[in-house]
């Protein structure tokens, strides 16, 4: 008996021993991501690390699988959208050193393209990215023999060490904002009945914001223009770019032929004209520049431009993101709101494809009181605040999601 206990006590420490020694994957799978396109289905699963995978369908029922490298989930439950055409999403240890994950489809897809993005200016993460395409049975039959990547049982990389500083973050620069003041020079802007001018709030806005912003340590600021001349929309969104900006806030003050309307409101992009707009931008501009981080020199067209849509897909979303929380923020602090205070136009200034922007309209110009206060230093500062606690709440989120 005695005997027996000492057996079991060894067997364990033996175990424990050997735990350190056991086979460490420093692979993370961290979210899988899934976005449902007129053309396409785009599945991105962002990974802490660049490795080879394998990428192919199956048939009865049809199935897209990827293979990695055997990886820890970290990705919780995923519940892909509807109607994305992925209905199920599994993960498993498929052979020793592969893990597999298998998406279920709701119909026969092609594999448009797959391929790994490095880190960049919108995620810090590794990110494979899949395209799906609906397709004909035939087209489905005749893409079940098509690999993509390279992954297999003779080339699994030896498994990186686990280092104790694997998810220490990186320090970081802190986020630049840039602060476009409405308007300026020979463009007024909207003018009061009392003959306020947009240019002269919005300028004063900016200045008071940049100062709240510095105030807390948290960020760096740039304002598109510190004094009274014009600049060119499309002038102020390439300098938000040129700097690198992380968010773009254009300061305006609305006007209306309605004298007694009046309250905030805050834009984004809407839809429509982001995509023409993207679509020119794609054509026009140096492609290795639009998404940061990413050389595409050497990317074909067709992978450019999923890269320029990937970056503007998600700069639309953490826009989108953004105008809502600075919505809570404008009538948590008491600001006189429009209804449906979140708005959507196509504003030139907000098409940089990789940078979140916001229009704020801080008030109505054309009603006399909201002028009034608009021009009143304490009133502005109040605003100021309120958008900073906004931006605050943006990257506190921001950051807990890329933990
Ligand atoms: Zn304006």
């Amino acid at each position: 008996m005695k005997f027996l206990r000492f057996q079991i006590l060894s067997l364990l420490a033996l175990f424990i021993c050997a735990l350190p020694n056991a086979p460490s994957y420093a692979l993370d799978v961290e979210t899988v991501r899934i976005g449902h396109h007129p053309d396409k289905t785009r599945i991105v699963i962002e990974l802490n690390s660049f490795v080879d995978y394998k990428a192919f369908l199956l048939n009865n029922p049809y199935r897209l699988i990827v293979d990695l490298p055997m990886f820890v989930w970290q990705a919780g439950e995923t519940d892909p959208p509807s109607p994305s055409g992925v209905t199920d999403i599994r993960h498993s240890a498929y052979q020793p050193g592969i893990s597999r994950i298998v998406f279920d489809l709701d119909n026969p897809y092609t594999i448009k393209t797959a391929f790994m993005l490095p880190p960049g200016q919108n995620s810090p993460r590794h990110r494979l990215v899949l395209d799906l395409q609906k397709a004909s049975l035939s087209e489905f039959s005749g893409g079940l023999h098509q690999n993509f990547g390279t992954l297999s049982m003779e080339n699994i990389p030896a498994p990186p060490p686990v280092s104790v500083e694997r998810h220490v973050p990186a320090p970081r620069e802190k986020p630049l904002i840039v602060i476009d003041a409405g308007h300026g020079g020979n463009d007024p802007g909207a003018i009061s009945p009392q003959r306020i001018l947009e240019k002269n709030i919005t300028l004063a806005l900016a200045r008071q914001l940049k100062e709240e912003l510095e105030k807390s340590g948290k960020y760096r600021v740039k304002l598109t223009r510190d004094r009274d001349h014009y600049i060119k929309l499309r002038e102020r969104v390439e300098l938000a770019r040129k700097w690198g900006g992380d968010m773009f806030i254009s300061l305006h003050a609305d006007s209306i032929g309605k004298r007694d309307v009046r309250g905030a409101s805050i834009y984004t992009l809407s839809d429509k004209s982001s995509d023409a707009q993207t679509a020119k931008l794609a054509a026009q501009e140096n492609r290795s520049d639009i998404i940061a981080g990413v050389d595409l020199s050497h990317e074909d067209k067709a992978v450019a431009n999923i890269l320029i849509d990937l970056a503007s897909t998600h700069t639309k979303n953490q826009s989108h993101y953004f105008a809502n929380l600075m919505v809570d923020e404008f009538k948590g602090n008491n600001i006189n709101v429009l209804p449906n205070t979140h708005r959507y136009a196509g504003f030139a200034v907000l098409k940089a494809p990789d940078i979140p922007s916001i229009l704020i309209e801080a008030g109505f110009i054309s009603n006399r009181k909201e002028a009034e206060l608009l021009a009143k230093e304490d009133y502005r500062l109040h605003i100021a605040r309120t958008i900073r606690k906004g931006i605050d709440t943006y990257f506190m989120r921001v950051h807990q999601n890329e933990q």
